[in-house]
């Protein structure tokens, strides 16, 4: 079949490098280059991103991973041991450790707690934050860790959402980090997609999909071209706004919102190439130091540590002096130095639904979507659109095999 990707982001090429082995494929892409919200951005030789924390959820081990080693492609992804420490009053305690830092009471609710959600025994029509509220301390380790991981409190995650989560990293454990981050795995798909003659074309910005009985167009400014299968990366929402297909027919997707700060330092602030969750921080939910694991992500003699916050209000510089405060209090005396503030949101978002308010990815049988406002059910971040771009190649492919 001859199928037409539109958007070069990690939904795109990942869908185009699987389909690229059987099909004929093209992508456009509306930017001088690809891998959208997921590669790296050169600043002062700190391997600083258009998006992503340079980690992919469940590191070697998850959905990602396993389609990058499906479509051949060579991407190294270091398993974060610790997968992540939480900082409370000034030391860094395991998961485990947490429950021995509150009352004999809390202690015995917040084991009930986890003991209930590892077996799924828990109301799934609650929220996260309902679910931990009665424990002060697991509220808050829970606010950093959907914080971090999701761009949500723990109020606006869903309990439906955290037991597939609870699932996949039962399954599949923590987070790994790729190595030369997130260009790394870009890269990579490239490599793959042109090997199979695959065409990705860049500064090629699409105005129309028009999905007939037949066929499928795309249509730019100066093109018109023919396809049998059309799949989208962009959000449902735009998709909808240039095809002639209504896509959004229940509830709208609704965007989740963050801030991250770059911060260089030559001492370092973490020893482990895990996450630093810090529920105790005004607006930081986390921190990594990924040059803890590619030393190449920096400067010879520095490291990059990267903060995540969820944007709270819409007061925007005002989440920023927050996230800074947290960021000096951090660092605690110790030199640093803030390379990059980023705030993401509107068309540039953390993803494009927020867990819970993923739509499908199958239109019809000319149309897909993938990306994040189409993620796997408790996916988080890369897993959750690698989930969806499975089902997707299944579908094109499965189709194929009918025609
Ligand atoms: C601060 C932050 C931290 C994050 N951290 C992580 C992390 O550590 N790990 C993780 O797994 N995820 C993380 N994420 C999420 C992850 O980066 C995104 O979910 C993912 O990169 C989105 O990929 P996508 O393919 O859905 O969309 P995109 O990357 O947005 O790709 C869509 C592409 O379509 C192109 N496009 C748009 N309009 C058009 C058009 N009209 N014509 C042609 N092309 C068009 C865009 O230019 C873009 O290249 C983070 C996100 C943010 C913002």
């Amino acid at each position: 079949m001859r199928i037409g990707i539109v958007g070069g982001g990690l939904g795109g090429l990942l869908t185009t490098a699987l389909l690229s082995k059987n099909h004929d494929v093209v992508v456009f892409e509306k930017l001088p280059f690809v891998g959208g919200r997921f590669t790296n951005i050169n600043y002062k030789g700190f391997q600083l991103t258009t998006g992503a924390l340079h980690m992919i959820p469940h590191g070697n081990d998850g959905y990602l991973a396993k389609l990058l080693r499906e479509c051949g492609c060579n991407v190294k992804i270091i398993n974060s041991n610790p997968d992540g420490l939480f900082r409370v009053n000034g030391k860094d305690y395991a998961y485990k450790d947490l429950f021995n830092l509150v009352g004999l009471k809390d202690k015995l609710k917040a084991l009930k707690m986890a003991a209930n959600l590892k077996m799924g025994n828990v109301d799934k029509s609650i929220s996260f934050g309902e679910f931990l509220e009665s424990v002060e301390l697991a509220l808050k380790v829970g606010n950093a860790f959907t914080g971090w991981a999701l761009s949500l409190t723990a109020y606006e995650t869903p309990m439906e959402e955290i037991i597939e989560m609870a699932k996949n990293y039962h399954k599949f454990g923590g987070p790994g980090v790729p190595i030369g981050g997130c260009k790394g795995v870009i890269d990579e798909l490239v490599r793959v997609i042109k090997n199979n003659n695959g065409v990705i074309k860049v500064e090629c910005e699409v105005k129309g999909i028009e999905i007939e009985d037949d066929k499928a167009y795309i249509i730019g400014e100066e093109f018109n071209e023919e396809f049998d299968v059309v799949v989208s990366n962009l959000s449902p929402k735009l998709t909808e706004k240039i095809s002639n297909v209504k896509i959004i027919k229940g509830k709208e997707p609704k965007p989740s919102k963050g801030i991250k700060i770059c911060v260089a330092t030559k001492e370092g602030l973490i020893k482990h190439n895990g996450v630093l969750f810090t529920p105790e921080c005004e607006r930081i939910n986390g921190l990594n130091q990924v040059t803890n694991v590619d030393i190449s992500l920096a400067p010879e003699g520095y490291h990059l540590v990267m903060t995540h916050q969820t944007q709270l209000t819409n007061n925007v510089k005002k989440e920023i002096d927050l996230g800074l405060e947290d960021i000096e209090n951090l660092f605690n005396g110790k030199d640093y130095e803030i390379l990059h503030i980023q705030s993401y949101r509107d068309e540039w978002p953390v993803n494009h639904a927020s867990n819970g308010t993923d739509l499908d990815n199958v239109i019809n049988d000319r149309l897909y979507l993938v990306g994040d406002g189409v993620k796997g059910k408790g996916g988080i971040e890369v897993e959750g659109i690698a989930m969806g771009v499975m089902k997707v190649v299944e579908h094109i492919n499965l189709l194929n095999k009918t025609n």
